[in-house]
């Protein structure tokens, strides 16, 4: 439906203004250092404290700017200020990789080092990004980037970081009956919005992937499509055969791993365009790309149907999906990290309390500590030169120049090539090739999640709108925070997802830059009428109003999201030690590359494991 912005409550008062960043303005012209203009503008009030800010989050306005200017478009640098400052190790990037980076430094040299960890952000973690809301009457927290710890894959390496921080991942588990909705009771449900449907209709009872209990066959009827389209639906839900018998195993698995899942839909699965829509964002969480950037293999395996088409069979158990998960996410990785590199920042902080504990920011960029973070830091030039290494970076359009022994790179890698632009040809071409995908996650806090119960359902996919899914985030008890899944109060709604490239772009790296420049182009306003249509439309009927029952909107852009795992249709197969990640990383003279890009991997336990190798990369030299 068309509503005006008064009906939807855009001019209601919520909490959604971004704050500028603070530091940096004041900074400029005031001839002070960074870490005294952090020291004063970061303190843990609810107003200045990062993790409450909210409207446009993630890659905030302010945060690449720089970078962009400066590094990727070649604008000349302004004179560098020199610095008074000696550090051992410099560190670009603080999400959990960098930060980790600093802990295995400290563990291999002593607590004593020098380590100074620069950032661009107005907050330390990365992805791993911490949404606070404060505004139902009570702490209600969010998670506004990567949450799942997949601790089946974890190497002894990352196993040992969890214990040393104290996470017990079996509690974590125990405590936690949140399930993304994709098998939870309630979290079957398909929104079929007017504007791409004709109508708005709520299916309850099916997805459009997940188990076999879940498939959408009895409820076809339902679906607001044509008639042909739900003819052609049926009979590929319904056809159990083995459309590829006549391949042997390896021309089978050849099949699977070089045709478009989209092309098997058409010509073996028999759906024409207007049913091939329904799927065409059901990967933007879970990958980060169209559906039709994926391979057949891929796409079954990320429970998308067609297997009934090539003779095989799920079973309802290989959907189980037991991540451990803090109320934050990895936010409390990654604050974890940092109270272990900077006691001071929350003294005596558990995993069993760190949900709850709000951290002193003006501890982290202190000279007397052995640990430095430095945030709203954008690194715009790095040099190995005479046996050290030289950086220069943007604060508060000021640029600033210091020096250290060692360097770890552990920001995104498509960056470095602009950055260190004295790097071997081919190693920044490898470095390049790492285009992450684009991933946006908003956080609505509501008045009451009692909509959603009358509706029946605590999530659904929406596969008309921008973002593909929504879903309640609570249900997760862990780490001394409390936000039970039938609590009557506020709740945060996560809306999940990444943004369609423009139609027509055929190339898929030219898709992941399109999806990003229209991330960045969006506006605060067009992201909040976005969500305040969806939720009018799909609450409305239980008696929600987006005017009276938003209480604030927090919206985490990352169009530097995951890392590049080579794809079946779009990489080659490289030759062991030939692959871009394994060039992109090759140390260079005191300088190493860590962040989950150096795993060619988008995990967080990746990041940790890069990490790890990145300083066990760090020669001795240098250090004394
Ligand atoms: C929305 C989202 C959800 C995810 N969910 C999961 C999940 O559930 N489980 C999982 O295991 N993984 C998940 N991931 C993958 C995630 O990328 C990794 O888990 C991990 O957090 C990456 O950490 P990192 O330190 O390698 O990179 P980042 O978190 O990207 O940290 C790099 C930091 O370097 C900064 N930087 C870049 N350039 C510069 C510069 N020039 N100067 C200074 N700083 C710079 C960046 O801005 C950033 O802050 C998710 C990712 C996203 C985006």
């Amino acid at each position: 439906m068309n509503y005006s912005d008064f009906d939807l409550g855009m001019t209601t008062k919520i909490t959604r203004r971004d704050l500028l960043q603070d530091a940096g303005l004041i900074s400029l012209g005031l001839g002070i250092t960074p870490s005294a203009a952090a020291a004063t503008t970061l303190g843990a009030d609810h107003t200045s404290y990062p993790p409450t800010r909210t409207g446009l989050r993630g890659s905030h306005p302010g945060s690449f700017e720089g970078a962009h200017a400066y590094a990727r478009d070649g604008l000349p640098h302004p004179k560098p200020q020199p610095l008074d400052e000696a550090f051992d190790l410099v560190i670009v990037g603080a999400g959990i990789s960098g930060l980790a980076a600093a802990y295995y430094y400290q563990k291999r040299f002593g607590v004593d080092r020098k380590i100074l960890i620069l950032d661009n952000h107005d907050d330390f973690g990365g992805h791993a990004k911490r949404n606070e809301f404060h505004q139902g009457g009570r702490l209600q927290l969010a998670i506004g980037g990567t949450h799942n710890l997949e601790y089946w894959q974890f190497s002894e390496t990352v196993s040992a970081l969890m214990q040393t921080l104290g996470i017990d991942i079996p509690k974590l588990r125990q405590q936690t009956d949140f399930n993304y909705g994709r098998n939870g009771a309630k979290g079957r449900a398909i929104w079929f919005d007017a504007e791409t449907y004709g109508v708005n209709k709520l299916v309850t009872g099916c997805s459009l992937k997940g188990p076999p209990s879940s498939s959408p066959l009895p409820y076809l009827d339902q679906f607001p499509i044509s008639t042909t389209a739900k003819t052609e639906l049926r009979a590929f839900y319904k056809r159990q055969t083995d459309v590829l018998a006549h391949l042997s195993s390896a021309e089978r698995a050849d099949y699977l791993h070089t045709t478009g899942y989209f092309d098997f839909l058409e010509s073996k699965g028999g759906l024409g365009a207007e049913a091939r829509q329904l799927f065409k964002t059901a990967c933007h969480g879970s990958w980060g790309l169209e559906t039709a950037c994926l391979s057949v293999a891929e796409a079954l395996d990320d429970g998308l149907p067609g297997l009934n088409l090539i003779g095989e069979t799920a079973a309802e158990s290989d959907w189980d999906y037991p991540v451990g998960i803090f109320p934050d996410g990895n936010a409390s990785i990654a604050r974890l990290l940092v109270q272990r590199l900077i006691p001071s920042i929350a003294p005596g902080v558990t995993a069993d309390t760190i949900a709850t504990t709000d951290f002193d920011y003006s501890q982290l960029d202190r000279p007397q500590n052995a640990v430095q973070i430095r945030l709203q830091s954008t690194v715009i030039d790095v040099a190995h030169q005479k046996g050290a290494v030289h950086l220069t970076y943007l604060f508060g359009g000021k640029a600033f120049a210091l020096k250290a022994k060692q360097c770890v790179m552990a920001c995104y890698h498509s960056v470095i090539p602009y950055i260190c632009p004295t790097l071997p040809a081919a190693q920044k071409a490898a470095q390049r090739y790492q285009v992450k995908y684009p991933l946006l996650l908003t956080n609505v806090l509501i008045r009451s999640r009692a909509p959603f119960t009358e509706l029946g359902i605590d999530g659904a996919a929406c596969p008309g709108r921008l973002h593909s899914a929504l879903f309640l985030m609570n249900g997760v008890e862990t780490g001394g925070y409390a936000q039970a899944s039938d609590d009557p109060g506020p709740v945060p709604v996560t809306f999940w997802g990444s943004l369609s490239p423009p139609d027509g772009i055929e190339n898929f790296w030219d898709k992941l830059r399109a999806s990003r420049t229209r991330m960045l182009n969006l506006t605060l306003e067009d992201y909040e009428r976005e969500v305040r249509s969806v939720l009018q439309d799909l609450l409305g009927p239980a008696g929600f109003s987006a005017k009276r029952d938003i209480l604030a909107i927090t919206v985490n852009r990352w169009p530097h999201g995951y890392s590049h795992e080579y794809l079946d249709l779009w990489d080659p197969k490289w030759e062991e030690g030939q692959a871009p990640h394994e060039i992109a990383r090759q140390r260079f003279g005191n300088i190493t590359f860590a962040n989950a890009d150096a795993g060619a991997s988008a995990y967080t336990h990746t990041a940790i494991e890069e990490a790890a190798r990145a300083v066990a990369e760090l020669g001795a030299q240098g250090l004394h």
